[in-house]
């Protein structure tokens, strides 16, 4: 198909080999457009289907133990490195493995990974991954990790991973807490603490030294709060209040 060129030519580019990973990125671009628009988006790899695995990945592996399942699970994540060496470098997930000893779930995790996979391929946003597997709520009921975080399914909890992958290599960035929501989390766990020190004298020490805290680093006795599914939630002047996102049933 030939085009023609209607406005003036202010630059050109000639096709280098490296350039066809690129090209599929201007696919998006109508052919009218100015060829000047394509040179400079050509040089920025974007994730697409086309991109080839290289033979090396980097990646890392979590294991997952959790009640619902006899065996552990091992999640592998392994990244791609689009434009490495230059400003735009970025680092995607690129395949998801999961390994276990225990087959009876064999055919849907296969068929989860291979999705997943797809997903990362795809290119674009992938983070939405990780808000729809941690909604999955398993009916017979969620369970604890160690550290008193609520999952609802073995789903969410490879949700959560995923999430703590993208954590990791910038993908997903913690929201901000502004300085003032972490001075009132900061004073209201103070204010807990001296509550539950002046209790304490009273009772013998042996009890005290062992109610300080609970797995999860917050007052023993705290149930799960509703936001960040942590058991930090304590009653703080008549008010469930969260010690660890400043969550708060009175606002
Ligand atoms: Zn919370």
């Amino acid at each position: 198909m030939a085009i023609k060129i209607e406005k003036k030519i202010t630059g050109y580019n000639v096709v280098k080999p490296e350039d066809k990973v690129a090209a599929p990125t201007v696919t998006g671009v109508a052919p009218k457009e100015p060829r000047h628009a394509e040179v400079k988006q050509a040089e920025v790899i974007q994730m697409h289907e086309s991109v080839e695995r290289p033979e090396t990945l980097i990646g890392s592996t979590f294991k997952i133990k959790s009640p619902l399942f006899e065996h552990a699970l091992y999640v592998t994540i392994n990244d791609i490195v689009l434009n490495a060496g230059t400003p735009h470098e970025q680092r995607r997930p690129f395949e998801i493995f999961i390994n276990s000893k225990n087959m009876d779930h064999f055919q849907w995790i296969v068929a989860l990974t291979r999705i997943l996979s797809a997903v990362f391929r795809k290119g674009g946003d992938v983070t939405f991954i990780v808000e729809e597997l941690k909604a999955v709520f398993d009916p017979r009921g969620g369970y604890f990790k160690a550290g008193g975080v609520y999952m609802p399914s073995i789903v969410a909890e490879i949700g959560a991973v995923i999430e703590q992958h993208m954590k990791n290599i910038g993908l997903i960035h913690d929201p901000e807490m502004d300085d003032a929501t972490r001075r009132l989390i900061a004073e209201k766990r103070a204010a807990y603490e001296q509550a539950g020190a002046k209790k304490n004298t009273e009772a013998s020490a042996a009890a005290s030294a062992k109610s300080e805290i609970n797995d999860s680093g917050f007052p023993p006795g705290a149930t799960l709060c509703v936001k960040c599914n942590t058991q930090a939630l304590v009653l703080m002047d008549g008010c469930q209040t969260c010690l660890n996102c400043g969550y708060s049933k009175c606002g």
